[in-house]
């Protein structure tokens, strides 16, 4: 860190909630005195789920506790299960594994387009077998899967499409908000995410109104919320928070405005970035469509000597995710035998994303900028 707080940019901000810490304050009194004292599924988290729905022209709208979860209860609502394969990108987070095993299927790792980093259609159409049942596109960090294809070949193959959007929202391709390209999508309220929160929590969205209703009884224990302890299936505990609801209800209202702010960033480090292919610092595809503001990734083949240079320049980064997914101990014991994942290997080894937040000043995303730059040109021979 330098010496100049001014110009010291953190990755994650601690402030992220700052200015709205008093709709917080207010959000928990009023749940925590209301005299139903209702403080999971209550009428807030309904209304929440109603105010997303209409906001995104969504069919339904299921509030549950967190992205991952979510996931496991679109695959659950599927009747995916043992026997049964998914095919999920071999770069990204791990509950694009974890949510297949967990539910006693097995995940088929695609390889990645090596500029978008999300799931290639032509690896993952080579990878369908008989015991496809469906699959899991993410997209990855500010740019879309290639949704038009992936749902082209998901009808063709006679498969589900399940859309991780757990950090696009906000984005749309062709006029289609992200979440809503599969048969069923999902976003994460994990503190960093778009509409992230000071909590856990998630959401189900989908078209279909059969596979909705039975995420939202498959999310509390297998009731259907008329008849207590009636369980007409194997259920879960993913219930969603009022206190939370209540607050991100407040804030649903600004979230344009933040996506707007957060695009204004990216476009402006694309503008500034773009140029440095030749120097060995490769930037997103440029704005447009299909794209969304989580964070800015880079691709660099000297990574390592890239972090420490903004390092020393007081210029926190991170690294989504250093090891493709069949190479984690937890899950290269699933993956088919022989699988090749060279351009999944290659983005886990070159990526780095840079700060991207709201309220990230002008002056700090300016030295972010001018950092990048002078290591680019610094490193030409
Ligand atoms: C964050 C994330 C998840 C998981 O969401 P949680 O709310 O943290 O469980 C799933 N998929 C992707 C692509 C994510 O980025």
């Amino acid at each position: 860190m330098t010496a100049a707080t001014g110009r010291t940019v953190p990755f994650f901000a601690p402030d992220l909630f700052d200015t709205e810490r008093e709709a917080l304050l207010a959000a928990l009194y009023e749940v925590g005195t209301d005299p139903e004292q209702k403080f999971i599924l209550g009428r807030r988290t309904a209304r929440f789920e109603e105010a997303l729905r209409d906001s995104l022209g969504a069919g339904d709208v299921v509030a549950c506790s967190s992205g991952t979860s979510a996931l496991t209860l679109v695959l659950a609502a599927m009747d995916i299960g043992p026997g049964d394969e998914v095919v999920v990108p071999a770069f990204g987070c791990a509950p694009l594994a974890s949510t297949v095993l967990s539910c006693g299927a097995t995940p088929v790792f695609a390889d990645v387009d090596p500029v978008t980093l999300t799931m290639d259609p032509d690896h993952a159409e080579q990878l369908l077998t008989a015991r496809t049942r469906a699959l899991m596109p993410a997209h990855m960090f500010s740019v879309m899967a290639d949704m038009p294809r992936l749902r082209d070949l998901a009808s063709r193959a006679g498969v589900r499409l399940v859309e991780d959007a757990a950090l696009a929202q906000g984005g749309t391709l062709r006029g289609r908000p992200a979440g809503l390209w599969g048969d069923a999508g999902v976003y994460s309220f994990v503190q960093v995410k778009v509409f992230g929160m000071p909590g856990e929590g998630g959401v189900v969205l989908s078209a279909d109104a059969g596979l909705a209703d039975r995420v939202r009884m498959l999310r509390n224990h297998g009731q259907d919320g008329r008849h207590r302890f009636l369980h007409h299936r194997i259920g879960h505990n993913s219930r969603f928070d009022e206190v939370m609801a209540a607050f991100q209800l407040h804030r649903l209202a600004g979230l344009e405005e933040r996506v707007a702010r957060r695009n204004a960033i990216c476009s402006y480090y694309s503008e500034h970035l773009a140029d440095l292919r030749e120097d060995g610092v490769a930037a997103p595809p440029a704005g447009g469509d299909g794209r969304f503001p989580y964070v800015y990734t880079l691709l660099c083949e000297d990574r390592d000597g890239l972090r420490d240079h903004l390092a020393a320049e007081g210029i926190d980064t991170h690294v989504y995710y250093p090891r493709a997914l069949p190479e984690q101990p937890a899950f290269a014991p699933h993956a088919r035998p022989g699988g090749q994942w060279p351009r999944a290997r290659d983005a886990a080894r070159r990526n780095i994303s840079l700060p991207l937040y709201p309220h990230l000043t002008d002056e700090r995303v300016e030295h972010v900028v001018t950092a990048v730059r002078a290591f680019a040109h610094g490193r030409k021979p």
